[in-house]
């Protein structure tokens, strides 16, 4: 008798971008209703899922490592414990890589969010999960989450899970916090700031030689709907109509550029390239690669 598999392989991917490499390190899923979607027919967004064979909102959560010039950066944190089983499993997924947290010197945010920042620190104990990391992202987030007026007006559940979530989160790395407004951030990254869904919400673009790489953070959510209908927005965007336009703008260009995207929430391990269809966009992923160095 042979046993069967009982647990998934771990959620790790490689990519090469020119003499970068890109490590895809899954925070795992989180599963939701298309009730918290805005400026869309819910029947429509409804009927484009099920078209895709998806019947459900379920959400990739996705974070990147970047090996580039001998250094380590770490594009967002994931959800820490603060999202459910299904997601959080960062920690999990660097062992399974090899990578020790030590390692990683920056970790880059695209946003304050809780499955983007709430992988920093262990609020069992207070301890940093990353000790050796600088935190760095643009200048325009932390004080928007730190500021009271804007708390004040959240419901319950965001001043939670947003407002209090990433104080909590960052107040650790206090003295070792750098904001930023553009411009290289990490060697070969590029802040492609993308503000609407949060106010510092940011992109960051991947450059080396002729490679590139557009990690789009949270331009999409939902990512068969939102290609479809770029107006369609989420319950939780700090600034609707902004955050639509950003959509907008990013789609235009990287769909003009051919240019390969990647995104928190593109459905693992999140590779595709983006191309007008009709009124709208569709996503096509890249195929697996065996060998990364020749993808
Ligand atoms: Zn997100």
């Amino acid at each position: 008798m042979t046993s069967q598999p009982s647990q998934q392989i771990p959620g790790v991917y490689h990519r090469k971008i020119g003499d970068i490499v890109v490590t895809v390190i899954s925070d795992g899923y989180l599963d939701g209703n298309l009730e918290i979607m805005r400026n869309v027919d819910l029947d429509r967004a409804r009927q484009i899922l099920s078209d895709s064979f998806r019947p459900a909102r379920r959400t990739s959560v996705n974070t990147f490592l970047i090996h580039s010039k001998g250094r380590r950066a770490l594009i967002d944190t994931g959800s820490g414990n603060y999202l459910g089983p299904t997601a959080g499993h960062v920690q999990r997924n660097l062992a399974a890589a090899g990578i020790d947290p030590k390692s990683i010197d920056t970790v880059l945010l695209t946003h304050m969010h809780p499955d983007h920042s709430a992988g920093l620190t262990d609020m069992s104990n207070g301890q940093l999960l990353f000790p050796d990391s600088e935190l760095v992202m643009h200048e325009n987030e932390l004080p928007h989450w730190f500021d009271d007026g804007a708390m004040s007006k959240a419901d319950e559940r965001s001043k939670k899970l947003f407002f209090e979530a990433g104080r909590e989160q960052v107040a650790p790395y206090r003295n070792r916090t750098r904001l930023f407004r553009q411009g290289e951030v990490f060697p070969g990254v590029t802040a492609v700031p993308s503000h609407g869904h949060t106010p510092g919400h940011t992109a960051y673009l991947i450059t080396s030689g002729d490679h590139q790489l557009m990690i789009w953070g949270d331009t999409v959510h939902v990512p068969e709907v939102q290609t479809a209908i770029p107006e369609a927005g989420m319950g939780f965007d700090t600034d609707l109509a902004m955050a639509a336009a950003a959509r907008k703008r990013m789609f235009d260009r990287v769909s003009a550029d051919r240019v390969l995207v990647a995104g928190m929430h593109t459905h693992f391990p999140g590779f595709a390239r983006l191309a007008r269809r009709g009124e709208g966009y569709a996503l096509y992923p890249e195929a697996w690669v065996h060998s990364f160095d020749q993808a």
